[in-house]
């Protein structure tokens, strides 16, 4: 029978954790936890990825602000803002938030970020520290989903795993996170022959492509557990109709929206072969905002010189 891995119900947990780790630091008269999150620009997705980071740290009781910057700044006005930021001894965590406007270089930015507050574990230190199995911040979207496997009980150790998509904040530290957990694993991409024959290996499949229900049954194996990343907007009702027959809520938010989201995985024709299997919404996405959070507590408790929190 197929179970859901339920992303929301772990991240509350997640969330529950984080509270609670913050409170006994505060008893222990420790420094309060302190994100920065920094916007620049107007974009609306981003104010809104934003808002639910510095929200969601200011509800487990840690501290929390966003800077907001003009789209006009320079990325030396950022990078001199970031160098503040790298020497306030009260900054745990530095977020800045993606994409950045054309005048700014992406990638000067995130390596300008000190790794030990780079809460998004983008840094090349924090990749380096990942792949050579030393402490370290890493990225929160693969981070939580082995958090949501372990949290169910999920076997890792020995597990073929097999990954679809190979970008630096999902697929390649998906690989590295399940390799920890001494999984075997295949990363593929759109290079990748005969991709099919290649995901049918899985016992644990990933799917981090961004191309909306491109992993049908013959992608899966019987009782393989199935991770959905994907995350795009469907505008195309057709193709919704194809994806979820009959489904009357996907069809009402297309109609009143225009789009429905969806996953990479074509839920409603792989979920009766998995074992587990994570649905879009509420699988990995609330994960990925619990997993910051918690990255925060983390740098903090790290910086602090506390223990890590098991
Ligand atoms: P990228 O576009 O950076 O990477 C996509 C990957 O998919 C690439 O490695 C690409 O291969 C591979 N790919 C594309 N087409 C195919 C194909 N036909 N067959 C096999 N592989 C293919 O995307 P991201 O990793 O940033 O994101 C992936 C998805 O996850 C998106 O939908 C995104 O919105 C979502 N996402 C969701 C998050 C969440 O919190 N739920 C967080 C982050 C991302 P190649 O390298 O060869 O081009």
């Amino acid at each position: 029978m197929t179970q859901i891995l339920d992303g929301k119900t772990g991240a509350a947990e997640i969330r529950a954790e984080t509270a609670a780790s913050a409170r006994a630091m505060a008893e222990a008269g420790a420094r309060p936890p302190q994100l920065v999150a920094v916007l620049v620009g107007e974009d609306p997705a981003s104010q809104v990825y934003v808002g639910s980071k510095v929200k969601g740290c200011a509800e487990v009781g840690m501290l929390s602000r966003t800077l907001r910057l003009s789209a006009e700044t320079s990325e030396d006005e950022l990078l001199a803002l970031l160098d503040d930021l790298n020497a306030d001894d009260a900054v745990d965590g530095i977020l800045v938030q993606l994409p950045l406007p054309k005048q700014i270089h992406e990638k000067r930015v995130l390596d300008r970020i000190d790794p030990d507050k780079d809460v998004d574990g983008f840094h090349p230190v924090n990749v380096g520290r990942l792949w050579l199995d030393e402490d370290g911040l890493t990225p929160a979207t693969p981070t939580g989903i082995v958090a949501l496997l372990k949290r169910n009980g999920i076997k890792l150790s020995g597990q073929r795993a097999v990954i679809v998509g190979r970008s630096a904040i999902v697929g390649k530290p998906m690989a590295g996170l399940l390799l920890r957990e001494s999984c075997t694993v295949t990363v593929c991409h759109s290079r990748t022959v005969d991709l099919p024959a290649v995901t049918r290996q899985a016992d644990i499949l990933v799917a981090a492509i961004g191309r909306p229900g491109m992993i049908g049954p013959e992608h899966v194996r019987d009782g393989a557990v199935v991770i959905d990343v994907g995350m795009s907007r469907l505008a195309d009702g057709a193709e919704i109709e194809r994806l979820y027959p009959g489904d009357a809520d996907r069809r009402r938010q297309f109609e009143t929206k225009g789009y429905t989201l969806v996953g990479d995985v074509d839920y409603t024709h792989v979920a009766p072969k998995a074992s587990w299997i994570t649905p879009v919404p509420g699988g990995v996405g609330p994960l990925t905002v619990a997993m910051v959070i918690a990255n925060t507590l983390k740098a903090s408790r790290r910086r602090q010189g506390l223990p890590a929190v098991p």
